[in-house]
C-alpha cells in the first residue's frame, strides 16, 4: 500500500466530465484533454491512481459490508462503460475497477444478443445482470448498444429504436429509485488514436487476439457512430443518471478518471459500517475466555 494519499481534485470530476444538458456535439469534446487531473501527467499517474485506490478500496468495503448485513436496503453501484473499439473498456476494468476487491464487483460484458435474448425485450438481459446489494456492477457495453450499433446497422426499424431512449430513461430512473447509483461513462477516443491502437494490435502476435476485422467495418462508419453516440448522450442525460465523457486518448488519464468518478460516487453515499448484530462486550468476553 502507498503511504501517499491522493491529491485533492479542485472541482468534483463528475462536474467537469458531465455532459451539459442540451444538444451534444462530440467534436467539442477533446479526447486528449486531462481535466481535473491533480498531478503532473503520465509520469505520476501510477502513483496518483494507486493512492486513489487505497481510499476507493476502503469505501468499497463499507458498501460491501452493508450489502451483506442489510440486503433489502443496501445501495448498489452500476458503472456503464461505452466507447468505440480500442477506447479502453477492458483497460478501465483492469486498472480502475481492479483497484477494489473483486469479490465486491460484478462484471458483465454484452455481446450481440443470442437468439434467446433477442426473443425478449432489449432490457431483459440487462435486468438479469444488475448488481446485487452492496455490489459494484460493471457493464462492458450495455443497453446503449441497442441505440448505437442497432441504430447504425439498422438492426431494428427506426420506429423501434427511437422509442428506446425514453424506455432507457424510465428504466434507469427505476434503478436509481431502487437505490442503485448509475455512473455512465463514454470513453472518448479520437479517430486517429483508434487507428494507432488498431495498427498496434496488428504489429505483434501477442496482440492479434485483441484484433477483430469487424472493428474496421465499424471504424468506416465513424460519423454514423458519432451521431448515434451524440443522440444517446443528449436524450439519456438525466439528472438521476447523467452521462460523462471521459477523454480517452491518454490511457493513464482515462483509468485515473474512472477510478476518481467511482471514488466520488462512493464518498458521496455516506456509507456507514453496519452495526453488530450481537452484543460486542459479551462476545469479547467469550473470545477472551476461549
Ligand atoms: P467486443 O465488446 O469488442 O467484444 O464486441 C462485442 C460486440 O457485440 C460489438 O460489436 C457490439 O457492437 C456487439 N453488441 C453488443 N450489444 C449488442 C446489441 N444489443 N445488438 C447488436 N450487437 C451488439
Ligand atoms: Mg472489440
Amino acid at each position: 500500500m502507498s503511504s501517499k494519499s491522493a491529491k485533492k481534485v479542485g472541482h468534483p470530476l463528475s462536474e467537469l466530465l458531465r455532459v451539459p444538458a442540451g444538444p451534444v456535439d462530440l467534436a467539442r469534446f477533446d479526447p486528449a484533454a486531462t481535466p481535473g487531473y491533480p498531478g503532473e501527467g503520465k509520469s505520476d499517474s501510477a502513483e496518483e491512481t494507486e493512492a486513489l485506490g487505497a481510499e476507493l478500496s476502503d469505501l468499497q468495503e463499507v458498501l460491501y459490508a452493508d450489502g451483506r448485513s442489510e440486503p433489502e436496503t443496501a445501495s448498489r453501484v452500476l458503472v456503464v462503460l461505452q466507447g468505440m473499439d480500442t477506447s479502453g473498456k477492458g483497460g478501465v476494468i483492469r486498472h480502475a475497477i481492479g483497484l477494489v476487491d473483486p469479490q465486491g464487483t460484478q462484471l458483465r460484458a454484452f455481446k450481440a444478443p443470442t437468439a434467446e435474448e433477442r426473443a425478449h425485450d432489449f432490457l431483459w438481459r440487462i435486468r438479469q445482470a444488475l448488481p446485487g446489494p452492496g455490489m459494484i456492477g460493471i457493464f462492458d457495453r450495455s443497453h446503449y448498444e441497442d441505440v448505437l450499433v442497432v441504430r447504425v446497422e439498422s438492426l431494428v426499424p427506426e420506429a423501434e429504436w427511437s422509442r428506446r431512449y425514453a424506455q432507457i430513461n424510465e428504466f434507469e430512473a427505476e434503478l436509481v429509485a431502487g437505490g442503485t447509483r448509475v455512473i455512465k461513462c463514454m470513453l472518448n477516443v479520437s479517430f486517429e488514436e483508434q487507428r494507432r491502437r488498431l495498427a498496434e494490435r496488428l504489429a505483434h502476435p501477442s496482440k492479434y487476439w485483441k484484433y477483430n476485422p469487424a472493428d474496421v467495418d465499424a471504424r468506416l462508419k465513424w460519423p454514423a457512430y458519432q451521431e448515434a453516440y451524440a443522440a444517446a448522450l443528449e436524450l439519456c442525460n438525466t439528472v438521476d443518471a447523467p452521462w460523462h465523457v471521459i477523454p480517452s486518448d491518454h490511457k493513464w488519464y482515462r483509468n485515473w478518471a474512472v477510478a476518481e468518478l467511482l471514488r466520488e460516487t462512493l464518498a458521496g453515499m455516506n456509507l456507514q459500517w453496519p452495526p453488530a448484530e450481537f452484543d460486542v462486550a459479551t462476545e469479547q468476553a467469550r473470545v477472551e475466555a476461549s
